[in-house]
């Protein structure tokens, strides 16, 4: 019989070889499910592009991995694959986020355009950071 307590119980102790398992592929679907996001992204926009979601998937998916190898897989190998990927992917989210911080808006239609534009894409203003930069 399958009860909620035979799933979690396993001769009275817990059933963590599921729960890691889970862990693992719950990992590696929100890893591979990157590269449709930035797949997509590209197509949509004609130019290979990498939006944000495709940092914040590569983040997470490689953060679920590397709890995986380290508590239930523990093998060197995939424990090393997994350590340091987070670093580059955390990297380009700050320097997203940063510079989605440095946009401006623009004075006359309030439209948010990224730094250093001269003239706003919407209604062709000068941006008043166009006129104080050299
Ligand atoms: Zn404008």
């Amino acid at each position: 019989m399958n009860s909620l307590h035979d799933l979690i119980q396993n001769n009275g102790s817990p059933h963590w070889v599921d729960f890691w398992t889970a862990i693992g592929w719950l990992g590696n679907a929100v890893f591979f499910s990157r590269f449709f996001v930035q797949w997509y992204a590209t197509e949509k926009k004609g130019q290979v592009v990498v939006p944000a979601v495709f940092w914040i998937l590569s983040l997470a998916g490689s953060l679920l991995m590397l709890a995986y190898a380290i508590f239930y897989d523990k093998h060197h190998v995939i424990i090393f694959a997994y350590a340091f990927t987070w670093i580059p992917y955390l990297r380009n989210l700050i320097i997203h986020y940063r510079h989605e911080k440095a946009h401006l808006a623009c004075a006359n239609c309030g439209t948010r355009v990224p730094p250093q534009t001269n003239f706003c894409p919407h209604c062709g203003t000068k941006l008043l950071a166009a006129t104080s930069s050299p």
